[in-house]
């Protein structure tokens, strides 16, 4: 095994850009998991990307050769809804702009989705990355906000990376938005936010020793160096190795690939 990995009892490991790249897997990432999880490391898979449900997250891992349980599949959507189940009181009603993973975590945390157009009396605005936003949801944002709602998102990630190697506007970008015209700061929960690196650490306890392997910098780093992890930067991502190079700091390993972590 990879020297990286030596005494380490658990993974997070980034999806996009680490496992997979849109529909397909990075070569060697199935074969170097199976080996990584037969080593008895526990694999958990986390990503910012808040679109899909943990059920369409467990069937891409499926389809790509993966078989984990869901509750080894940590999105920021799903630590939105743990955020707004723990909170106290607990709000009611929310206006989400985001796909399924959002909206389905707001729901079992217990909150009504208003999808009203001309209802902004809600508690809570949730804010994930989505294809469909329009200006009609930002104004409606802005209305809930500017009463009093509360902001909440689930990640803020400048840009994500398509299939065909371009940079698409991230989560980060509509929060943005939203965040002008309503006027409030939000509060972001996913990666290196404190709240999705915490919920990362209680699904693999007891484990302590712990490596976050990513392909980003400013989100799975930055997330693993505040919690004191080892840190595991491959270049099958958004980051290239002359990037890498420039990193203030430094991870405690750069690979190529994630096959570069198995024999
Ligand atoms: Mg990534």
């Amino acid at each position: 095994m990879h020297r990286s990995l030596s005494d380490i009892e658990g993974i997070v490991c980034d999806l996009d850009g680490v496992v997979y790249r849109g529909e397909s897997a990075l070569p060697g990432a199935i074969e170097a998991i199976a080996y990584i999880q037969a080593q008895g490391i526990k694999v958990l898979f986390c990503t910012n990307n808040s679109r899909a449900t943990i059920a369409q997250y467990a069937d891409k891992l499926a389809r790509l050769g993966i078989d984990v349980p869901a509750e080894l599949i940590l999105t920021s959507a799903v630590v939105l809804g743990e955020v707004l189940r723990d909170r106290s009181p607990r709000p009611e009603s929310a206006f989400v702009i985001g796909g399924d993973g959002v909206r389905e975590a707001v729901e079992r945390a217990g909150l009504t989705v208003s999808d009203d157009d001309f209802d902004d009396d809600v508690d809570v605005v949730a804010v994930g990355w989505d294809p469909s936003f329009t200006y009609d949801h930002l104004k409606r944002a802005a209305f809930a906000l500017h009463r009093g709602a509360a902001l909440i998102a689930t990640n803020d990630d400048a840009t994500f990376p398509a299939e065909e190697g371009r940079l698409l506007p991230g989560a980060g970008a509509i929060v943005a938005a939203v965040e002008v015209g309503g006027g409030v700061k939000a509060e972001v929960l996913g990666k290196p936010h404190r709240p999705m690196m915490d919920a990362a650490a209680a699904r693999l306890a007891p484990a302590t020793r712990i490596a976050v392997i990513g392909d980003r910098a400013e989100t799975d780093l930055a997330g693993g160096y505040a919690m004191g992890w080892r840190t595991i930067l491959v270049l099958s991502g958004v980051t290239s190795a002359q990037q890498a190079q420039t990193l203030q700091q430094q991870p405690d390993a750069i690979v190529e690939t994630l096959a570069k972590l198995a024999p």
